[in-house]
């Protein structure tokens, strides 16, 4: 199974991998804190609450 990264828009840092046919946006909460995400996750490094939208899935 083929994977990519998914990295934290604040500091760059790998928060999950993600399969090659999904694409997602990844934005911090704190910035936009009425959208609705589909995953959220703590940034193991910079420790800040990151939101995960999923945008296409093949
Ligand atoms: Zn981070």
């Amino acid at each position: 199974m083929e994977r990519k990264p998914v990295l934290c828009p604040c500091c760059g840092s790998r928060l999950i991998d993600e399969s090659v046919t999904t694409e997602c946006n990844t934005y911090e909460i704190e910035r936009n804190k009425q959208k609705l995400a589909d995953f959220y996750v703590k940034c193991w490094k910079c420790k800040k609450d990151i939101a995960i939208v999923m945008t296409s899935k093949n």
